[in-house]
């Protein structure tokens, strides 16, 4: 046995991986990443893959960057952790100091945690604590979309609406008031993508504003994603969702949090997705590219009103009840400084037209094969939903086609992963328009030849 076979034996006998079937686990040699440089990760013995996931859409300007490569060992020179409870380190206090400076209007404070479900979670307690700390404690019931995702933890689970991940949870989590996905509505009643966008955020507001206006004395947040459902597939809102539903939120008096985990840090063509529609929310939620891809850290921002309905003179006991042991870590803080500092100069989101534009025009080889359903963009985001030519569905779930899609991809040289019946391309922003003609050339290739009966 080599050293590979040998991990890879390893890795099936002891690894418990994240949403995997593992008694499958392994049937078909799964990956096991030695090293990453730029674009590409490659394999322990050599081989190489473009990639167009971006280590689950987190990865920013490349693997191994020099300049993130350096700040991290400099911290490390220093200090790699010490607590924030009570005390505090540079790092920390000069990206909580960056991020208030270049998000959105409004938001003024910044909570460190280290993924995004739990820098939602935050934002969910904060909005909550929030009411009862304003003398309003009635206002206690979160509005959640369906197909919503915001990460896996109970609090996170429980704003989320994806049957398949969240259903068999139902009996642990808190109750919220449900509307439509505003894609699912466009599609059914609109005929979207194609169809007719401002009537279908119009119908979808509507639906918002009757909520609000029955219930909105109970409600304390709305939460939604940034302008596209990302885990249900890719799903973009049509325009003017965002901003019609701050204008209700701030009409009926509920908080809005946007879970900017996933769009957040340029996906969307700006650094926050927020910024297409000039959105202030009241909190915001932020992970995935705040390290640039390297280390786990998250954030939650909060406006001047939230935060300062938590001040109190000491052993008022209103301060909020929440912390982890490595929030605000040194390491994290100190990499995704240098993260802000390569988009301060500019040149990154200044790429992204052109990049995003490679990629819709792309696109266009996909749209009306008859392996092909719906084809979606989001910026530097798109899923390519599979069908089975002979029926127009999509394969059942447990025939693995689009994984096996994937699989063929990744002998081609392309690294991504399937989202239900859709494949993937959210590569790392610094993807050059050349390597976007790559992904989608074999992409086309593993989708029409594939693994097709
Ligand atoms: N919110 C959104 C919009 C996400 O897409 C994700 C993860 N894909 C999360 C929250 C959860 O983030 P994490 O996996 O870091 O907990």
């Amino acid at each position: 046995m080599d050293e590979r076979q040998q991990l890879q034996a390893w890795d099936r006998r002891y690894f418990w991986h994240p949403f995997t079937q593992m008694q499958s686990f392994g049937d078909d040699d799964p990956w096991i990443i030695g090293h990453a440089e730029g674009n590409y990760v490659y394999e322990l013995d050599g081989r190489r893959c473009l990639d167009a996931i971006a280590s689950l859409w987190c990865n920013i300007h490349g693997h191994r960057h020099p300049r993130l490569d350096a700040a991290l060992a400099a911290q490390l020179g220093k200090v790699a952790h010490s607590t924030t409870l009570g005390a505090s380190n540079p790092p920390a206090i000069l990206l909580a100091k960056a991020l208030v400076e270049i998000s959105p209007r409004g938001l003024e404070h910044c909570f460190f945690s280290e993924d995004g479900a739990e820098a939602v979670e935050i934002a969910v307690k904060m909005a909550a604590h929030y009411w009862r700390n304003v003398g309003r404690p009635e206002k206690q019931i979160f509005v959640t979309l369906e197909n919503a995702y915001h990460g896996d933890t109970v609090g996170a689970v429980s704003v989320g609406g994806i049957p398949l991940f969240h259903e068999v949870y139902g009996h642990l989590l808190f109750p919220t008031l449900r509307l439509p996905s505003p894609y699912g509505l466009a599609r059914e009643r609109f005929a979207a993508p194609t169809g007719d966008s401002s009537a279908a955020a119009a119908a979808w507001l509507a639906e918002l504003e009757s909520l609000l206006a029955a219930r909105g004395h109970e409600i304390a947040a709305l939460i939604l994603e940034a302008g596209i459902q990302g885990a249900a597939g890719l799903l973009p809102f049509s325009p003017g969702i965002l901003a019609g539903a701050q204008a209700l939120c701030r009409r009926f008096d509920c908080l809005l949090i946007v879970d900017e985990v996933a769009t957040g840090f340029g996906r969307s063509g700006k650094l926050f997705a927020c910024e297409w529609e000039d959105v202030e929310p009241d909190l915001m939620a932020l992970g995935k590219g705040l390290s640039g891809g390297y280390l786990p850290l998250a954030a939650t921002l909060a406006t001047a009103a939230v935060y300062r309905s938590f001040l109190a003179p000491f052993g008022g006991a209103r301060q909020f009840y929440h912390g982890h042991t490595y929030t605000g870590n040194p390491l994290a803080c100190a990499v995704a400084l240098e993260n802000l500092a390569i988009f301060r100069e500019g040149e990154v989101l200044a790429q992204l037209p052109a990049k995003i534009a490679r990629l819709r025009d792309g696109l266009t080889a996909f749209r009306d094969q008859p392996w092909v359903g719906a084809v979606r963009q989001f910026g530097m985001m798109a899923a390519i939903e599979l069908r089975n030519p002979s029926t127009a569905q999509a394969y059942p779930y447990g025939e693995r086609v689009e994984y096996q899609v994937c699989r063929q991809a990744r002998e081609m040289g392309v690294y991504t992963r399937p989202l239900g019946d859709a494949i993937t391309i959210v590569p790392p922003l610094s993807v050059t328009e050349e390597e976007i003609d790559t992904i989608l050339t074999v992409l086309h290739t593993a989708m029409s030849q594939g693994s097709h009966p």
